[in-house]
């Protein structure tokens, strides 16, 4: 005999107390580095006859060994199922568990894509890191332009940025379709070099409408914004007020306004008691943005541009725009989404 059977029938009874996985892989190493190696170095003393007895003796005694140490694995991962087993009771009942909802900038944006499919519009949501000839350049945002300061704008390198407007993507989609009708909206993160407090974000989420057509006008504009606010706010009284404003890529530019949704322009604590909430921005595009985008001079453009999160806040009575990123439970299962 190789070895004392006393010290198998030991092996045996210790390796049967063992009850991890990484115990028992050491304890089988030191058992083979103590008793089974120096019999295989015993191999080279022995005559050619006798090695391959000796070498057969050595192979049964290895598995007889393997096979004490594999018994034991099986066991343990035996006893792991079954523990998993036990802690599964499919008679539980789930009533006070934590059932997700969709966060309320999804449900806008699920909202405002079902808008804008309907009119056959193109949704893309694009690439967030944009090159500065169509987050600025295209759109008449010259070098000398404040936003392309590096106090507003995160830049990768010199032309290669985080993407300032959803604006960058439509800039790249229009180029070179020079007689087309195009219908698109564009949506997703956006970035600004903003210190994050209760109403501004380093990042926050911008949809960006632009229809262009060779006989548009400005009453399509209002059209297609006033029937979508009163889509977004699920009231049919909602009005509209454009009040003209300067943005380099529209012309004219305009500021819109719209009727309370909550109190229909009587004053309540959302319009803070005057009856008309600023929602977006919008306008016609500036003809030097038609000529960059390398379309016919009489295509018109129809552009108008969204801060989700706020239009997101507005409906669901929310104060700070942190609650809607900080994915603080307690917090975004007061405000759940609509399915
Ligand atoms: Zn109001």
């Amino acid at each position: 005999m190789m070895i004392d059977r006393n010290i198998i029938n030991n092996l045996k009874s210790f390796v049967e107390s063992i009850d991890n996985e990484k115990k028992l892989a050491e304890e089988k190493n030191i058992f083979n580095k103590k008793h089974i190696s120096p019999i295989y170095g015993q191999i080279k003393d022995k005559s050619p006859e006798e090695k391959k007895d000796f070498g057969q003796k050595i192979n049964i005694l290895k598995s007889e060994i393997d096979k004490i140490f594999d018994d034991q694995l099986n066991r343990i991962k035996e006893q792991y199922i079954n523990s998993l087993r036990s802690k599964v009771d499919p008679l539980l009942d789930v009533s006070d568990s934590l059932i997700g909802g969709i966060n309320p900038i999804e449900a806008s944006i699920n909202e405002i894509n079902n808008f804008f499919k309907v009119l056959n519009f193109e949704i893309v949501s694009g690439t967030e890191i944009s090159s500065a000839k169509y987050n600025f350049d295209n759109l008449n945002m010259d070098e000398n332009h404040a936003a392309r300061d590096e106090h507003d704008t995160f830049f990768i390198n010199k032309n290669t940025i985080l993407r300032t407007h959803c604006t960058s993507v439509s800039a790249k989609i229009i180029e070179n379709n020079p007689n087309d009708e195009i219908k698109v909206i564009s949506y997703g993160n956006v970035y600004r070099k903003d210190e994050d407090d209760a109403t501004h974000s380093h990042q926050f989420n911008q949809v960006d409408i632009v229809w262009i057509r060779k006989d548009l006008n400005i009453s399509n504009l209002k059209w297609l914004i006033n029937n979508f606010l009163k889509y977004f706010f699920k009231n049919d009284n909602i009005k509209t007020r454009y009040r003209l404003s300067y943005f380099p890529f529209t012309e004219p530019s305009f500021e819109v306004d719209m009727s309370c949704f909550k109190c229909n322009g009587k004053g309540c604590n959302i319009c803070k008691e005057t009856g008309w909430i600023e929602v977006l921005g919008s306008g016609i595009f500036n003809p030097k943005v038609i000529y960059k985008a390398n379309l016919n001079e009489d295509m018109i453009g129809l552009a108008a541009g969204i801060g989700i999160d706020r239009i997101t806040m507005l409906k669901y009575g929310i104060n700070d725009i942190r609650y809607l990123y900080n994915n603080d439970f307690r917090i975004l299962s007061k405000f759940k989404g609509e399915k």
